[in-house]
């Protein structure tokens, strides 16, 4: 660390992304991204005028896709904000609704970025326990005094909840804002966007890095009423009023107006998912259900970190959390039907190679320690 950093910064540590290594090519199933390309009409996009104008500022509105958006979801421009992914928007967000005004509650298990941001802007944050069995206890987030953040589906469990719940818990908060963060929706939920008509302190976030295969053009957006999207304008403006280029856009506008290949990736994607995870049940292992891209399971007879540390000798990128609850599990996001019969088969020569006897399903509450040495 250089000597100028500020103190308030210097033991505040970042997200930690999925580790990328470029050693030898490894089937990479540790950050959610799909394994499919973009739609072929992103492709199209890419023309010679797109590029000669690279010499222009992109529109600080983004508003065609904005616009694709909107009649996506039968809703106005107006309810629309983009920015470059999901996360810069779930930055401003946490400063602009949650700074002096209580912070934000999320589960004790979710999306890491919630707590990174919380604590890099020295926000109140309260953590509520998920139940024992990972799923949302809806009653925790009625009249809970502050703003909350909930990912639904959530990750890394792969759990969702009921639009009427929502519903529940944003009536119950009159006076706080209620952000629901879709970045997995597109793979077995509905979207609470309809909810926008009755429920005025929502605030709905997605991506186009999952479902519409885009990770790394960088496009998120934010739905919710044309006040709160003037406010995160207002945000944007303040740190990087141009941050979603050009390319992108245009690549995110044509990736918003080609629903049938998303809903064709997504089929694809859910068909494999169910298919591995009947595979891992068979084997033994305690795998959550999904309504995601990805599979958080608990292996047996070896654990979590010994799997996810011989699959990576086996060339997979797996996500292993080194964290309280959950570092008996793995999350392995679905690639193609080849890449997870590839998986599937190193997992079973990992498993034959393990001679330790079959463990015991431990309880997420077992001490990480415990877990790890008892394997
Ligand atoms: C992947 C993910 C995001 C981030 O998406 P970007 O648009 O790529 O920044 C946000 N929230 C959750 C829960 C995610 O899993």
């Amino acid at each position: 660390m250089g000597r100028f950093m500020s103190r308030y910064f210097r033991d505040k540590e970042g997200y930690h992304l999925g580790e990328a290594p470029k050693d030898r090519t490894y089937i990479k199933i540790n950050a959610n991204e799909s394994p499919y390309p973009p739609s072929p009409a992103v492709l199209e996009v890419l023309t010679e005028k797109l590029l000669t104008t690279q010499n222009l500022y992109a529109d600080p509105k983004s508003t065609e896709l904005t616009q694709a958006v909107a009649d996506y979801y039968h809703i106005r421009q107006e309810q629309v904000f983009a920015d470059s992914g999901s996360d810069v928007i779930l930055a401003y967000c946490l400063l602009a609704f949650g700074s002096g005004r209580g912070g934000f509650c999320f589960p004790d298990v979710t999306y890491n970025f919630y707590k990174t941001f919380s604590t890099f802007f020295g926000l109140q944050a309260q953590e509520i326990p998920l139940k024992e069995d990972f799923s949302i206890c809806v009653d925790d987030y009625c009249n809970c005094g502050c703003n909350v953040l909930l990912a639904n589906p959530n990750a890394p469990t792969g759990l969702k909840i009921s639009l009427a719940d929502v519903e529940r818990i944003a009536a119950a908060n009159p006076n706080h804002l209620v952000i629901i963060d879709e970045a997995y929706v597109d793979y077995g939920n509905e979207s609470c966007v309809p909810l926008l008509d009755r429920c005025h302190n929502l605030l709905v976030i997605q991506t186009l890095s999952k479902s519409r295969s885009l990770a790394g053009a960088r496009i998120g957006f934010a739905i919710s009423c044309a006040e709160n999207i003037e406010d995160l304008f207002q945000m944007k403006a303040a740190f990087n009023p141009d941050s979603i280029n050009s390319i992108s856009q245009a690549l995110g506008c044509a990736a918003m107006r080609d629903t049938a290949y998303m809903h064709q990736c997504v089929g694809k994607i859910i068909r494999t998912r169910e298919k591995v995870r009947t595979a891992l049940l068979q084997r033994g292992f305690h795998v959550l259900e999904s309504h995601t891209n990805f599979l958080f399971f608990e292996p047996v007879g070896l654990s979590a970190q010994a799997l996810y540390l011989a699959l990576k000798q086996e060339g997979v990128l797996v996500r292993y959390y080194d964290q309280p609850r959950i570092c008996t599990y793995i999350r392995m996001s679905i690639g193609t039907e080849e890449q997870m019969r590839t998986v599937l088969a190193k997992i079973d020569k990992v498993l034959l190679h393990c001679c330790k006897p079959r463990a015991a399903i431990v309880s997420p509450y077992a001490s990480c320690q415990t877990r790890i040495e008892a394997n």
